[in-house]
């Protein structure tokens, strides 16, 4: 699972035919592969500027490389690997002592224009030669030796187990508390049949744990498995307290500690409460954590069995049930094809259509060849990682950026090149609904791309959808009765009835009650509107950091696994701050917090998802975006080195 878990040194490639070196070659990202070859050899012949693939073609797998292009990039990869099996190329011995040689293999996927800016983050996201580059610097026993501090995280999801880890690594004591009886967050509650992760797997890991994915968009057990291995490799499995709820949590101006409420999991009002002391406190609790369900007349009423889809009721057996499905955002997309392979008869009630991503390796396994090519290059895996976090990151929200000049009215796009992007996603619902044109009209959405959750299909929505036994309701559903769903005043009868009606995703924190300085209570400051500095920090709150927190969400560019990994560098650098520098508290200066939030504000106003007045998680019951990140990720990588002492009380 980690980066220094590779097969061992040369000869990986022994053995291998030329016809297996042909085959992956032929499907590799040429635009990985060149610049992993080039890094194993040192030889930079192998990243030809002619070669290169336009940094801005997010759309073309090969990076818009012409037949030509391609032909000449695999001829020199399979020379290169055909070389190395045979002993003709050799593998550099050492490592290269700084960045520069690293450089031109960078610019081969991003560009000349973007290098500079972007090498060092592109290189923590490589990880080259195992090397975890994202590690913090110091250990508590050389900055403050024999200072007692504990952290208390909550949740041991993706989010808390890495920081539990990362405090860990730095010698500060961490208590974890998990309300499940197994880490994985998400994973661990989401079970629903056909879930999966809608990120390419090799970009949704950790940077410093890299590991062999069986699919591009890895199942969730396998992404279960991936966080498992994770807390038991790394120790962290040892600090979780499994089966815990935590309740809340006050500060003491008095201690400069936090006391944190726990009750074990499911316990009455009247279980015992017991109280754990810690010097910070981290929440990890995600934001798609809570279910939401619809708030409709005679929802408690209907007969058969109901459940929501992260709360998937696997004693149910829906073979061969009439079955009502509310909902059609990422998670519905995912099991109503799942449940309609099952049901004798499937309502589905779409309130929004969704746009749809062409993905035609959804839900494919890695081929072999790729497979073992990975495998026996493990830099190819290093590589194809950065060549899909270039592609799937700062690039694709250009397209989500308002034009003020733009008429909005007539599409409702909202800039040329994000009604480019519609006409394409148009084009696609077109093709998927041929035959079929009163769902065509139905699942064309009139919000433009961007404003929500792009769904990934690989074909499967359509197949769905215009199948004998699947019906398609757009009329908006008014009631829960007895025997099933009305809507448009029709009564839909059905034997079960799944809500796929996402969460309550702006309601942060929550049900927990956190009691700052003077008493103040965390969800009173907020009356609604959570916020929080570089969604991190709360003026009054000291020495709490929210991971995953306020407007630190992304739409469609990247993994949310990246921002954990620059919150958490944040978080064990506000604790160096504290420990080197004698300090037991910091807590975030209001008129830092309110600069931050006004510009943040009037950011996401400018984007697709701020602008559009369509229904999203990202907006909470204000209407303000609540969720979302509207500026470039490395704005936020570079935000999150470290606390500047300016923006905190310090004591
Ligand atoms: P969601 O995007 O909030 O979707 C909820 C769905 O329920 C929407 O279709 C919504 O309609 C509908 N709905 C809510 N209340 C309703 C009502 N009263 N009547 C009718 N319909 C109603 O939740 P989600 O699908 O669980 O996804 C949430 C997020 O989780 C995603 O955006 C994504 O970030 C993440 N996710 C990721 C993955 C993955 O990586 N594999 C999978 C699933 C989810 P409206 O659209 O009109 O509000």
């Amino acid at each position: 699972m980690s980066v220094t878990d590779r097969p061992a040194g040369p000869g990986r490639l022994a053995g291998a035919s030329d016809e297996l070196i042909a085959a992956a070659v032929d499907q590799a990202a040429l635009g990985a592969l060149l610049p992993a070859l080039a890094h194993v050899t040192g030889d930079r012949g192998l990243v030809p500027v002619h070669l290169r693939p336009n940094p801005d073609d997010f759309m073309d797998p090969q990076g818009g490389l012409s037949p030509e292009q391609l032909d000449e990039a695999r001829t020199l990869a399979a020379a290169a690997l055909r070389g190395l099996r045979d002993g003709v190329r050799t593998r550099v011995a050492e490592p290269p002592v700084d960045d520069e040689p690293l450089r031109p293999l960078a610019a081969h996927i991003v560009g000349d224009a973007h290098v500079d800016a972007y090498l060092p983050l592109l290189l923590e996201e490589l990880a080259p030669e195992g090397v975890d580059r994202r590690a913090p610097g110091w250990h508590k026993d050389e900055v403050a030796p024999g200072t007692d501090f504990r952290v208390g995280i909550v949740g041991a999801g993706m989010s808390g187990l890495l920081a539990a880890h990362r405090l860990r690594q730095v010698g500060v004591e961490v208590v974890v508390f998990e309300k499940n009886h197994e880490v994985g967050g998400t994973w661990f509650d989401n079970t629903y049949p056909g879930c999966r992760v809608d990120v390419p797997n090799h970009l949704y890991s950790y940077s410093f744990a890299h590991t062999t994915w069986p699919q591009h968009f890895s199942d969730q057990a396998t992404l279960l498995d991936y966080f498992r291995d994770f807390a038991t490799d790394t120790g962290v499995r040892d600090h979780v307290r499994f089966g815990t709820e935590v309740l809340g949590a006050t500060w003491s101006d008095d201690t400069r500690t936090w006391t944190v409420d726990v009750r074990a999991t499911g316990g009455d009002e009247d279980a015992a409460v017991e109280t754990v002391e810690v010097n910070a406190l981290v929440s990890a609790v995600g934001q798609l954590n809570r279910p939401h369900l619809p708030e409709l007349p005679g929802i408690e009423d209907f007969a058969g069995p109901w459940f929501h889809s992260a709360r998937w009721d696997h004693t149910v057996d829906l073979t061969g049930k009439r079955v009502a499905v509310v909902g059609t955002g990422a998670s519905a997309a995912q099991f109503i094809p799942a449940v309609a392979e099952q049901a004798a008869h499937l309502v589905v009630f779409q309130r929004t259509p969704n746009w749809l991503a062409p993905t035609p390796d959804y839900h494919d396994d890695v081929e072999p060849e790729t497979a073992w090519l990975q495998a026996a290059l493990p830099e190819y895996a290093d590589w194809y990682r950065l060549w899909l976090f270039w592609r799937m990151h700062e690039g694709l929200t250009s397209a989500a950026v308002v034009d003020p000049e733009w008429d909005q009215s007539a599409t409702g796009s909202v800039s040329l090149l994000n009604e480019m992007v519609r006409l394409g996603l148009v084009e696609y619902l077109e093709e998927q609904f041929a035959g079929h044109p009163d769902l065509l009209e139905q699942v064309v959405p009139t919000y433009p791309p961007i404003a929500k959750r792009i769904v990934r299909d690989n074909g499967i929505w359509a197949r769905t959808l215009t199948a004998d036994h699947v019906h398609l309701v757009t009329d908006a559903v008014e009631a829960v009765t007895p025997t099933g769903v009305r809507a448009g005043g029709v009564e839909h009868d059905v034997d079960v009835i799944v809500y796929g009606t996402g969460f309550t995703a702006s309601e942060f924190l929550a049900p927990m009650h956190l009691t700052g300085r003077g008493g103040v209570d965390l969800h009173e400051q907020w009356d609604g509107d959570a916020r929080a500095y570089l969604g991190l920090t709360v003026p009054r709150f000291p020495n709490l950091f929210l991971l995953y927190g306020p407007n630190t969400n992304i739409v469609i560019n990247g993994s949310i696994i990246f921002f954990s990994e620059c919150e958490v560098r944040y978080l064990t650098e506000c604790v160096h701050l504290l420990l080197s520098e004698g300090h037991r508290a910091l807590d975030c200066r209001p008129q830092v917090h309110e600069a931050f939030g006004r510009r943040v504000d009037e950011a996401n106003a400018t984007m697709a998802w701020g602008a559009s007045s369509v229904n999203s998680w990202y907006k909470n019951a204000r209407g303000r975006v609540s969720q979302n990140w509207p500026f470039p990720l490395l704005e936020y990588w570079q935000l999150t080195q470290a606390p500047d002492p300016a923006d905190y009380e310090l004591t």
